[in-house]
């Protein structure tokens, strides 16, 4: 906050507060704010729904709680916090409403989104958070190995969906975020909504899974084939697997993220795919299922130690077929690290 000049930060829903302090807000109309003042020697202030209050960890070191009554409010009392306040950072999930009203509350402050002091933060995975971030991907690796012995003909993408989401609830997943399931050309739209499609002989089948296990996301994406898939799908599978394999080895420490995104898009641009890779090569992950930083062209952004992303290049062809395979890969001074270790061909299903 020094550096950036900021002089308040304010944090509500999302990730940045159980990130810095361990307590989640409720999505509520009711407001919950940590006010953190650039001053160390003033206090830290978490503004919370007096019904809500007993769910707080009590940490005194770290932040005062003040619990607010039905008939208080709650924009006034954080307004009150960061009076004087000309730099305000606000939580990049924070309702609009409530930012809306401090505005009005606290006229003449500058507001910026707190990732300004937060995402470089959080990008920097420590051991404890990138052993969090395996035991996910470890837990999804399983999933993709046990779909490969289950039979996908005459069952709907909806079902096959439902079957991840409940295989990533028992795998000790307190969340599942998302579990894509595209059946032939569905796969074409990269986060299609599974529907009753019937998965039929020669269907390739993208399967694009996570969730949040400990606090931390799994993320990952399979191919599974019924029948023979004929030679094009299989080319460009090899490309596709060609593309992964080169974007992860560029995650160096010291290389850009755009170096990244460039070693795998040239495989596919010289494969011929070039316009059918039609997103970045991939997103970090932490708490957040996407979060910095993005491995997208144009982000010069030095990799890190510590740095953790996915690796997720896609072959999208309108009305015929679509291919992504992604792992989840964190940066070291030894090189890259993959977290998932599933086999990553085209796997024949039943
Ligand atoms: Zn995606
Ligand atoms: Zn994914
Ligand atoms: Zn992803």
């Amino acid at each position: 906050m020094d550096q950036l000049g900021i002089d308040a930060l304010l944090l509500s829903v999302g990730p940045d507060l159980p990130y810095l302090t361990g307590y989640e807000a409720m999505p509520l109309e009711r407001l919950t704010m940590l006010v953190v003042p650039r001053d160390d020697r003033a206090e830290n202030v978490l503004v919370v729904p007096r019904l809500e209050a007993p769910r707080v960890a009590a940490q005194p070191d770290v932040f005062r709680v003040e619990p607010w009554d039905e008939q208080d409010d709650p924009i006034a009392r954080v307004a009150a916090h960061a009076k004087g306040a000309s730099s305000i950072a606000v939580g990049d999930h924070t309702w609009a409403r409530f930012v809306l009203l401090l505005q009005d509350a606290l006229p003449g402050a500058q507001m910026s989104p707190a990732s300004r002091v937060t995402a470089p933060l959080r990008m920097v995975k420590d051991a404890a958070e990138v052993a969090a971030l395996q035991a996910a991907a470890t837990a999804v690796d399983e999933i993709a190995m046990t779909m490969r012995d289950r039979t996908f003909a005459g069952r709907t993408e909806r079902d096959v969906h439902r079957e991840l989401v409940e295989r990533m609830l028992d795998a000790g997943h307190e969340r599942a975020n998302f579990a894509i399931v595209g059946a032939g050309s569905n796969a074409a739209s990269p986060h299609h909504e599974p529907t009753d499609r019937v998965i039929a002989d020669g269907d390739v089948v993208l399967c694009d899974f996570g969730g949040t296990m400990h606090g931390y996301c799994s993320d990952i994406t399979r191919m599974f084939v019924v029948g023979d898939p004929g030679s094009e799908v299989q080319d460009a599978y090899a490309a596709l697997v060609e593309a992964q394999e080169a974007g992860v080895r560029a995650a160096v420490v010291g290389a850009r993220c755009s170096d990244v995104d460039a070693a795998a898009r040239s495989v596919l641009v010289d494969a011929g795919f070039g316009d059918a890779f039609v997103h970045r090569t991939g997103h970090g992950i932490g708490m957040e299922a996407h979060e910095d930083p993005y491995v997208v062209a144009g982000n010069a952004m030095p990799i890190e130690a510590g740095h953790a992303f996915s690796v997720e290049p896609g072959i999208y062809l309108h009305g015929r077929f679509g291919l992504r395979l992604e792992d989840i890969v964190v940066a070291t001074d030894d090189g890259p690290r993959r977290l998932n270790h599933a086999p990553r061909d085209l796997a024949p299903v039943a």
